[in-house]
């Protein structure tokens, strides 16, 4: 994985994409503000993706009015490490396309 926190490490785009962690993400929409292409959008969760939620991340998701962040432009990530960085619930991790 490249390291979030050097912008040297940027990648080709597509060769990473984000990966939101469910349980952890409360909408606060920095991942959206942060991104220079635009990779993120502000959205509700929708109801049958709630029920593989942790109770914690039930909890969460409930107080946020189920507000969190999606991934709607995978293919344009170029693995700046940004989001993962201002993601105050790190909530995001860059996976590889091939893993
Ligand atoms: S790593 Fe950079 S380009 Fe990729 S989604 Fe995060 S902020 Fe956007």
């Amino acid at each position: 994985m490249p390291d979030p926190t050097d912008p040297r490490c940027a990648q080709p785009p597509g060769a990473f994409h984000p990966v939101i962690d469910r349980n952890r993400c409360e909408g606060k929409a920095e991942c959206v503000a942060v991104c220079p292409v635009q990779v993120f959008e502000l959205g509700v969760l929708p109801v049958e993706a709630r029920r593989g939620l942790s109770l914690k991340g039930k909890v969460k998701g409930f107080a946020h009015s189920w507000r969190q962040a999606f991934v709607v432009r995978e293919s344009a990530c170029e693995a700046c490490g940004l989001c993962v960085k201002h993601c105050p619930e790190g909530a995001i991790k860059l996976v590889s396309r091939g893993s």
